[in-house]
């Protein structure tokens, strides 16, 4: 089992009556990799991340592995359990909670940290995102835009989980920031964390990428290298339009 990927979905299917959301859709991410995933709007990427961690829905058919371990028939928390977490396309945070007390509740309900230890770990990960001590008191509703993706990434940091799905996170920023999520996802990478990217913004993917996949009407298009796949013809009508 160690040569199985970290993650992988075969022939991964989601119906909803006679659309098909998710489409047959085979891929595997190896350990320690940032996948990025890109498509036009409406191209099935969330709905690949709902039925990869049952929230809110299961796979109409197909599998879900990880470390070549089926997970598709596990309820949502023990899929998280196992290590597969995933961030909305909107802020998850707990908003009346302050930045530090966000972090210190995914040490501890998410990687199971015990209270003693959580605290640190907590500002470990607030550290490595490098969200000012002034700031990590301000309840979450009150940091800038910015400042919560960094709270996003720290809190995903101390959850610790063996795969992080990104969903957009670019989506509100300026393209400095951009650049700063990008050495935030680098951030997560060194720490030991896999990386699943769905992304609108193509010069982050190919920024941080090592593998991307296109996914149109459900189904993949495109699957290689970020230079490669961003020269495919198949990609460059599905973005454009004919
Ligand atoms: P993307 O994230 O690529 O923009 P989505 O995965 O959100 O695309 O949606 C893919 C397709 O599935 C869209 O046509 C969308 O309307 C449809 N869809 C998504 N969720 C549901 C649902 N719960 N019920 C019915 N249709 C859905
Ligand atoms: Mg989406």
């Amino acid at each position: 089992m160690n040569d199985a990927p970290l993650l992988e979905t075969r022939n991964l299917t989601r119906r909803f009556g006679a659309l098909r959301a998710v489409d047959d859709v085979s891929f595997s991410v190896a350990a320690g990799q940032v996948y990025g995933i890109a498509g036009p709007n409406g191209s099935g990427k969330s709905t690949l991340f709902n039925v990869i961690t049952g929230i809110p829905f299961r796979p109409s058919s197909g599998e879900v592995l990880l470390s070549g371990q089926p997970i598709h028939r596990m309820r949502p928390h023990e899929i998280s359990r196992a290590g597969v977490l995933r961030t909305f396309q909107k802020d998850a945070e707990f908003a009346s909670l302050s930045a530090f007390e966000n972090v210190y509740t995914s040490a501890v309900y998410c990687a199971g940290t015990s209270s003693a230890t959580a605290g640190d770990a907590a500002r470990q990960a607030l550290d490595d995102v490098a969200l000012p001590p002034s700031r990590r008191g301000k309840a979450a509703s009150e940091l800038s835009v910015f400042e919560r993706k960094q709270l996003m990434i720290a809190s995903a940091i101390a959850s610790q989980p063996k795969v992080l799905l990104l969903d957009e996170p670019a989506a509100g920023l300026t393209k400095p920031e951009i650049a700063g999520l990008s050495a935030l996802i680098r951030t997560v990478r060194g720490r030991g964390i896999t990386i699943v990217l769905i992304e609108h913004v193509l010069a982050l993917l190919l920024d941080v990428s090592e593998h991307l996949m296109v996914l149109n009407y459900g189904r993949v298009i495109a699957s290689g290298t970020p230079a490669e796949v961003v020269r495919d013809p198949k990609v460059v009508e599905a973005y454009l339009g004919t």
